[in-house]
């Protein structure tokens, strides 16, 4: 990919290669020293060792402006712009944390996730679609989150948003039942993206 700017370049490793679309979350960025303005990075998703879709991100002060790059098969990629607005919130133990403004219209909420696909939105914005459309997605998934979320002390509900590290718990193990719950929900969310005008990834 061409530079853009001249901010530190750093590739995330891939989360998704067989779910049928991607997420970006601001507390990975921000534990990674990514969220300082001026930078970019990319993120690249791949699948059989082909990058298949990336991100550059450019972060400006109080926002970061996502190109989004994607293909399909052998098809031409195609490039979007969005810009993200950035919230920062007073943590109980010291520091602040970061936020997403979900971009999508008549949305604007702080969220850490981000869904990446024809549109980037929260989960919020992607459970409205889903409930327009009277289906149900993945139970079994929905549970297992929901099972994680009570030992992290979040809010039940999938569809609320995480939680943050509790007290005395050790960071890897928080980090593991994070990236377990957020595979789980993950499954379910892929149900409710079908609902979204088309597959979210292409
Ligand atoms: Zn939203």
């Amino acid at each position: 990919m061409g530079g853009m700017g001249s901010g530190k370049k750093f590739y995330l490793g891939a989360k998704n290669t067989t779910e049928n679309y991607r997420s970006i979350d601001v507390r990975h960025w921000q534990r990674n020293g990514l969220l300082a303005p001026y930078q970019t990075f990319w993120l690249r998703w791949t699948r059989d060792s082909e990058v298949v879709a990336s991100i550059s991100v450019n972060t400006k002060p109080g926002r970061v402006i996502l190109t989004y790059r994607h293909r399909k098969d052998s098809e031409d990629w195609s490039n979007k712009n969005y810009t993200v607005y950035l919230d920062w919130t007073l943590c109980n133990f010291g520091g602040k944390r970061p936020w997403f403004l979900c971009p999508a219209p008549r949305c604007s909420r702080r969220v850490a996730t981000l869904y990446v696909g024809c549109i980037f939105a929260c989960r919020h914005c992607y459970q409205l679609a889903y409930q327009s459309q009277r289906e149900t997605y993945d139970d079994r998934a929905a549970r297992r989150a929901n099972k994680i979320r009570e030992k992290l002390d979040w809010k039940p509900g999938i569809l609320n948003e995480i939680g943050w590290k509790p007290k005395g718990m050790h960071w890897s193990t928080f980090e593991q039942l994070t990236a377990k719950h957020n595979a789980f929900v993950d499954v379910s969310i892929k149900g409710m993206a079908e609902f979204l005008g088309g597959s979210l990834e292409d």
